[in-house]
């Protein structure tokens, strides 16, 4: 006769309700230095007769390739590029904090990440159900935000040399590429108006369309998920095959059917252990060194303090404001419009023979100088 097996009742507060408190706050935080850029941006509209007000250096996370690639010439050269150097502490703090615990910035501490979900549950409410588009279209779709960051990548890694990156960093595009994003927002076309509203109707219907589909950061954070040394993992001799775990899911994964999530669309949210009705059947756990359940308190916690670290740091080493003087800005703001937005491989080709024309101009200095000295 076939046993049956004990039950244990899953006891564990869910974390949702903390989730979504941090998530709340990094959105005011975020709105609060829209405040900010906006009075700075106030001191230039006015030609410098209003008061001053400093620009907000966590605006620069909000310029991803231009974090990002600070970030790969400190890789490359050691040097922490001036013009955004906040994004290269926030761009590292989202990567590492989702390296640590697969994909996390996308559910604890992501803006867009929380509008997104905010608006999938309006469209759950209405439809009554998760809406998730067929295999067909939905493998392809995918597929769309990883040729974004393969081109970004390539582009970079391939194309440009590490002076080519350093002459974009310092072209006059990206010094005031934080000014111009401002001004997509408060002065929208219309056509970007309509590409926003269209997302926004995509979302309601498709639980995260942009993330899904079209971020290339979340490309980037679920090709690092693979590398995270933890794992949600499902216990199968306890599991009682009640599926709940799969439906709180919302990025649609059959967390039922499998014994590890492998997948690059587990964003750590944490939602399937929370539903579990059986104690120690599902758990985040450590894959390396040792095979550990690793408490969902302490993983929320770690997630967070990854990233306030890696910024405190770049706060506290003095590393986080930029060195452009507001007399510096006033003069680009004036000529901003002639700044156009570097794109396609033309940009790229300028770039590269811009680093070029400085290196052989270096050379001739230090011929010059050697030649001098034999004199
Ligand atoms: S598998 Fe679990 S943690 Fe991952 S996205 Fe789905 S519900 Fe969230
Ligand atoms: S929620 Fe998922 S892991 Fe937990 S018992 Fe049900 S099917 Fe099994």
């Amino acid at each position: 006769m076939k046993t049956k097996k004990k039950i244990i009742r899953n006891r564990e507060k869910p974390l949702q309700k903390y989730r979504f408190y941090v998530q709340a706050a990094f959105a005011l935080l975020c709105l609060w230095i829209g405040v900010e850029m906006f009075l700075f941006i106030q001191y230039l509209e006015s030609g410098g007769t209003a008061s001053f007000y400093n620009r907000p250096p966590g605006v620069d996370g909000f310029l991803p390739i231009s974090s990002m690639m600070s970030f790969y010439l400190f890789l490359t050269t050691g040097e922490l590029h001036s013009a955004h150097p906040a994004g290269i502490f926030i761009f590292f703090g989202i990567v590492l904090m989702s390296l640590v615990v697969g994909k996390s910035f996308c559910s604890w501490l992501c803006p867009v990440g929380f509008l997104s979900e905010l608006i999938g549950d309006f469209g759950e409410k209405i439809f009554k159900k998760k809406i998730k588009l067929p295999k067909f279209l939905d493998y392809p779709l995918r597929s769309l935000k990883y040729l974004m960051l393969g081109f970004l990548f390539y582009s970079v890694l391939f194309l440009m040399s590490s002076l080519a990156v350093k002459s974009f960093l310092d072209s006059p595009y990206n010094l005031v590429s934080d000014i111009k994003m401002y001004y997509f927002f408060a002065d929208i076309s219309r056509f970007a108006l309509i590409v926003i509203s269209i997302l926004f109707i995509l979302s309601i219907v498709i639980r995260n369309f942009w993330c899904r589909y079209l971020c290339p950061y979340g490309a980037l954070l679920g090709i690092l998920n693979f590398l995270s040394p933890t794992k949600i993992k499902r216990n199968p001799v306890s599991c009682i095959d009640c599926g709940l775990c799969a439906k709180a899911c919302p990025s649609f994964i059959k967390v039922d059917k499998v014994k590890t999530v492998l997948s690059d669309e587990c964003t750590s949210c944490f939602n399937c252990i929370d539903v579990c009705p059986v104690a120690d059947t599902l758990d985040l756990k450590s894959v390396l060194p040792v095979k550990k359940k690793i408490n969902k308190r302490y993983a929320a916690i770690g997630i967070v303090s990854t990233f306030l670290i890696v910024t405190g740091i770049g706060m506290f080493t003095g590393n986080w404001d930029n060195n452009i003087s507001k007399e510096e800005y006033m003069i680009h703001y004036k000529d901003m419009n002639s700044y156009g937005h570097p794109t396609g491989t033309e940009a790229v080709k300028k770039f590269n023979e811009e680093a070029n024309t400085h290196l052989n101009e270096e050379s001739k200095k230090k011929l010059n100088q050697i030649n001098n000295n034999v004199e």
